[in-house]
């Protein structure tokens, strides 16, 4: 028997001072053998969906079982089981905030579960604890399946967005049932809410219930027994519960969509090929998933000195370049919030006149920030508790939305390194030869669609091999990085140079003419020699070339040909003496 195991049992056995605190805490959401609720299997219909599994509940774990509050995709009439042959056990009692069983029959923990062994070829399990706020873990949220199957991190992600509107849902139920109390101190009616009384059938039914027609006054009046109500107050109670239910049921209808939303925006920035191409489809889903706000997208610059704004929707008050000292969510690497409740720490890249409610999100991938997530907040209202548990929700979506991008763009970037890797010389940082010839081949084609001509310049480093055996081969590289910076910097945007082979470059000058082709390379040719590279505390300089210059169709109608004639005039001004330029 395993030491988890043994946990899980004690855990069941000896009531220490967390397990009572839990408990208790489990105690008060109300949640216990009370009867289905949709809301709840709306929410695991959701988690089976999101992970593709065909089975996913929603179980708590009292002192001595697992009990089941919802379970989709099975007919069972299995409400519980005993908590130390139960998974949700390990799920609470688990270091990390994932458990994941491949073959849960064959596994010691979950082996002699009999919920799991009337599923005979159940072949995958996976979960995470149900937390409140104050921490206690009151329970699971599990898929299972039976297939072999590893849940995505973005599934596991989602997975922990689902636990959390699990809890948010017990917080409104408790929240209502505290109300509840409050009233009925008061004299009022109020209805049943979420999960606070046994067996009282689901949200659908008490909708039925209370949303249909206010009953006469005086029947109220006579039911609840209270002649001496305060006037309209009769009224007020029927209906601030049927606009409660209708709040309520809208709320969780607004929160499994921004779920399904989150889904669809991780397919799409999975599909996402450029960086731009996430830009857009962040902005176009913070839009849906934060209506009525603004808020813009911000990235690191180059030299990660600044966050810079790519995108941004509505009008935002945060400045649109700042330092990342400036915002509070990137020094704590964690969401920063702002609002009614809260509005001490203000970032310092808002415009602190007006006060603004928002969220800052840090974009961080595989340990490093890319940038920023920053949404104002629109159309915030109601009470406190409602603007709480709103924003808690927001909040959660704001860092999985961030924490999707930034894992999105980290691979883009990821796949642009490798791909500058494939394209470029890492000596010199030109092109490399493979993508000469073929970006070669792409510009004759476009000429010659556009009837233009093409100029190409092979150059030759004249007795290379006696600077290499003067100066040494770290000096020949440096001079070969120099030429290299030299020629980068000396070509229009639209010419191409790139290192032909070891001390050899070429360059693809596209409409450019013979006349034009040649003036450049005789300029090039004068400039170059004023390329010095550093050696032992001096310079070394006056470095000399050879150089082919050709042009397209007029030397050769195909990329190979045109190559072909430029090393041929190449080898020419060899052949002549070196230093010099022969046109084909
Ligand atoms: P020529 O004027 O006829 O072109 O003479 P050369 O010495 O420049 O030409 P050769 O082909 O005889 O020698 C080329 C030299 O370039 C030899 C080789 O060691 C050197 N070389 C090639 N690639 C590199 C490199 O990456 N770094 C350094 N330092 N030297 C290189
Ligand atoms: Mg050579
Ligand atoms: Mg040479």
């Amino acid at each position: 028997m395993n030491s988890d195991y043994d946990n899980v049992r004690n855990g069941g056995m000896r009531f220490h001072d967390e397990e009572v605190e839990r408990y208790r805490a489990l105690l008060e959401y109300g949640v216990l053998d009370t009867a289905p609720e949709e809301a709840f299997d709306e929410i695991s219909r959701l988690a089976a969906y999101i992970c593709k599994t065909p089975i996913a509940l929603i179980t708590f774990v009292d002192e001595g079982r697992e009990w089941f509050k919802s379970v989709t995709g099975l007919d069972t009439d299995v409400a519980e089981v005993p908590r130390d042959k139960s998974f949700g056990a390990y799920v609470i009692n688990n270091q990390g905030d994932f458990l994941s069983i491949s073959n849960p029959l064959e596994d010691d923990r979950t082996k002699r579960n009999p919920f799991l062994n009337r599923l005979k070829d159940i072949n995958f399990i996976a979960g995470v604890p149900l937390t409140d706020d104050a921490g206690h873990k009151l329970g699971s949220l599990s898929v299972m399946g039976f297939t072999p199957k590893e849940l995505s991190s973005e599934q596991i992600s989602m997975l922990h967005s689902i636990a959390r509107t699990v809890v948010l849902q017990l917080e409104k139920g408790r929240n209502a049932a505290e109300e509840r109390e409050r009233r009925h101190e008061t004299g009022l009616r109020v209805a049943p809410a979420s999960g606070d009384l046994q067996n009282n059938g689901s949200v659908k039914e008490k909708e039925r219930e209370y949303l249909a027609p206010a009953p006469d006054s005086t029947v109220l009046k006579a039911e609840v027994g209270t002649g001496d109500l305060p006037a309209g107050a009769d009224e007020e109670g029927p209906e601030a519960i049927r606009n409660e239910i209708r709040d309520r049921l809208g709320d969780l209808e607004v929160q499994n969509k921004k779920l399904l939303l989150l889904c669809e925006m991780d397919e799409l920035l999975q599909a996402s090929r450029t960086e731009e191409e996430v830009y857009t489809i962040i902005a176009h889903y913070s839009k849906l998933l934060f209506p009525g706000g603004s808020g813009g997208l911000f990235v690191f610059n180059d030299i990660l000195t600044l966050l810079e704004c790519v995108t941004s929707w509505g009008e935002i008050k945060s400045q649109r370049e700042f330092l990342p000292d400036k915002c509070w969510a990137l020094r704590l690497a964690r969401v920063h919030i702002s609002n009614s409740l809260s509005r001490e720490l203000y970032c310092q890249h808002l415009d602190h006149s007006e006060s603004v409610d928002y969220f800052c999100a840090p974009l961080v991938a595989r340990g490093r920030a890319l940038g920023l997530l920053y949404i104002e907040q629109g159309g915030v209202s109601g009470n406190e508790a409602d603007t709480r548990a709103r924003n808690t929700y927001d909040q959660h979506i704001a860092a999985t939305a961030a924490k999707l991008s930034a894992l999105s763009l980290a691979n883009i970037q990821h796949h642009e390194s490798l791909k500058n890797f494939a394209i470029y010389d890492s000596l010199t940082g030109l092109f490399n030869r493979r993508y000469m010839e073929e970006t070669l081949k792409r510009e004759i084609s476009r000429v010659t669609r556009n009837k233009e001509p093409l100029g190409l310049i092979m150059i030759d480093i004249d007795h290379f091999k006696q600077f290499n055996d003067t100066y040494g081969h770290t000096a020949g590289d440096m001079l070969l990085k120099s030429i290299g910076d030299f020629f980068r910097d000396g070509i229009r945007r639209e010419d191409i140079a790139c290192r032909y082979g070891g001390e050899e470059f070429v360059l693809i000058l596209p409409g450019s003419s013979l006349e034009n082709t040649f003036r450049r390379a005789e300029q090039l040719h004068d400039e170059i020699k004023r390329v010095r590279v550093r050696h032992r505390g001096g310079f070394i300089s006056s470095v000399q070339v050879s150089m082919g210059v050709v042009v397209f169709s007029e030397h050769g109608n195909s990329a190979e040909l045109l190559l072909e004639s430029a090393d041929k005039a190449l080898y020419k001004a060899k052949s002549l003496g070196r230093n010099r330029i022969v046109v084909a």
